[in-house]
């Protein structure tokens, strides 16, 4: 009895600390985007015909006044527990639009990720059209990208959300594809432009061939959907071989680049135009 009492102690303590861990994270978070804290980093989209950029997809960092640099792992899913997401995602489609006109690259969109509370969100389209008038950024230079398992959450209510932001020009890419457990029935009234393939299956691409069928096959099935395919998180000249064997359209990984801050994006830019 002795020894469980203690034991329910050092448990409560335990919950303590943490309940109180996440309080400080939830007050440090939601100072991060007045602070000044968070920082954009750029991720480069090649064509795998031509090797010319595309696009670029904008991505999220902490620079955290103890902890140092946070990658969005770290933050993002607390963010949208916590409801912090809504401002910093904001700050983000703004940042990302204002980013990608002060480049003044008109052939280059930038796409920036959508949680699934922001994509819920009843004002998104607002957001999103403000976001558009102050950066002066046309709508076909913005790409919006959703996860797959979050657009199956509610999929008549992604259908309408998806047709009220395409209004605007701006073009839908459906993230982390190959994750969630879409069919193909729902996947055909998706009205979306762009396919990601999920690092998951390009990693080893090479290696299993359970990979890489399911790989070719998303491509094809894409294609024929009208989609543009892009592969996620290619890092090997093999796995470039591979995906532009199959005809892949795109491609977006470390082989090419790194993410990287406006100084390395503008190198990298200038060095590949
Ligand atoms: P994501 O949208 O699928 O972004 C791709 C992630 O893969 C990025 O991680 C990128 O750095 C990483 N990656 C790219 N190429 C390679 C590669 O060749 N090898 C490996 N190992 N990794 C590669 P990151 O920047 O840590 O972002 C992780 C996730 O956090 C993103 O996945 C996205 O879901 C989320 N995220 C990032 N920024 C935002 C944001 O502004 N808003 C929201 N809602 N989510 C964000
Ligand atoms: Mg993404
Ligand atoms: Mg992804």
């Amino acid at each position: 009895k002795e020894n469980s009492r203690n034991n329910y102690q050092f448990f409560e303590n335990k919950l303590n600390t943490d309940a109180l861990a996440r309080l400080i994270l939830e007050r440090e978070l939601s100072q991060a985007v007045e602070n000044n804290e968070l920082i954009l980093h750029y991720q480069p989209q090649v064509c795998l015909l031509t090797r010319k950029i595309k696009g670029i997809e904008a991505l999220v960092r902490w620079q955290h006044p103890s902890k140092g640099f946070l990658p969005p792992g770290e933050f993002i899913q607390f963010a949208e527990d916590s409801r912090l997401i809504i401002p910093i995602g904001t700050w983000v489609l703004e940042q990302a639009c204002l980013q990608l006109k002060k480049l003044n690259l008109p052939e280059l969109t930038v796409s920036v990720n959508l949680s699934p509370r922001q994509f819920a969100a009843p004002n998104l389209l607002d957001t999103i059209k403000k976001a558009l008038s102050n950066s002066g950024l046309k709508g076909h230079q913005l790409e919006l990208e959703i996860t797959e398992t979050a657009l199956m959450k509610n999929m008549a209510n992604a259908i309408t959300t998806l047709k009220q932001i395409k209004s605007l020009g701006i073009q839908i890419a459906i993230d982390d594809f190959g994750t969630g457990y879409s069919s193909l029935s729902q996947l055909k009234n998706l009205p979306a432009d762009t396919l990601k393939i999920d690092r998951e299956f390009i990693k080893d691409i090479n290696k299993s061939t359970d990979n890489s069928v399911i790989t070719e096959v998303i491509v094809s099935m894409g294609h024929k959907l009208g989609l543009t395919v892009i592969a996620e998180g290619v890092e090997t000249e093999e796995q470039v071989e591979f995906i532009r064997q199959i005809q892949c359209d795109m491609a977006q990984g470390y082989f090419f680049s790194r993410p990287v801050d406006e100084v390395g994006l503008i190198k990298f830019l200038s060095m590949n135009t």
